[in-house]
């Protein structure tokens, strides 16, 4: 397939041609349309498949489309294990979004590092947050976001979420989501947690295993 057959805007495919990515990796071939018609997925994905953009392309079509309102309800959240990971996958998103005609806001929070530049930036709001889990509930404390307007909640990476012991932290982000959302989860391995975690989150998964 093409990124214009996956029916991203065109803003979206200058970005990624940009990036000389001349074709979608299978990964995002098969997620995409699935991300784009609403469906969860589950996700086998390993580091270097191309699973960020398998999850972020969609995301960004929807924003393409979407009405802006002010503050920024914060509408996909993705969360990750690392603050590595949070830079990378942020990074990212600016990237891919950087053509579309609404410029979208990316908040991306992890700890480690003071907490105020980072409430100062999801002042207004955001449209994607990219968070640990931790440094995200931190926030949600000191009311500097709200979790309430979620539609799509990414766990990237959910085997290493768990194994780094977050798993208190995930239960808690998951009560302050809307119960109706659509949820992404990629890991590359799947012991009985993460098969358990992805049977309570998702309902009738695309699953996708390339
Ligand atoms: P990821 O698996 O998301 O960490 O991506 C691994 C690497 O593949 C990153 O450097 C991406 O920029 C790159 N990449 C993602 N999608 C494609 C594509 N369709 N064609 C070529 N490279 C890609």
């Amino acid at each position: 397939s093409t990124f214009i057959s996956l029916a991203l805007s065109p803003q979206i495919v200058r970005a990624v041609e940009e990036r000389n990515y001349t074709a979608p990796t299978p990964i995002q071939s098969a997620v995409i349309p699935g991300v784009l018609s609403g469906r969860d997925v589950w996700a086998c994905a390993h580091t270097g498949s191309g699973k960020t953009a398998a999850f972020v392309l969609p995301l960004l079509q929807r924003y393409s489309q979407a009405r802006r309102e002010t503050p920024r309800p914060v509408r996909s959240l993705i969360l990750v294990p690392t603050r590595e990971l949070a830079a990378q996958v942020g990074a990212s998103v600016e990237s891919y979004a950087r053509y579309l005609p609404d410029p979208i806001k990316v908040a991306t929070v992890f700890g480690g590092v003071s907490i105020n530049p980072q409430m100062m930036a999801l002042r207004g709001g955001a449209d994607i947050v990219v968070a640990t889990p931790g440094r995200l509930l931190d926030l949600v404390e000191h009311n500097a976001l709200s979790l309430r307007s979620v539609a799509t909640l990414v766990l990237d990476e959910a085997d290493r979420l768990l194994d780094l012991g977050f798993t208190d932290e995930l239960a808690q982000v998951l009560s302050l989501l809307p119960e109706r959302r659509q949820n992404l989860l990629f890991s590359a391995t799947f012991p009985p947690e993460v098969d358990a975690l992805a049977e309570t989150l998702l309902r009738d998964p695309l699953r996708v295993d390339v």
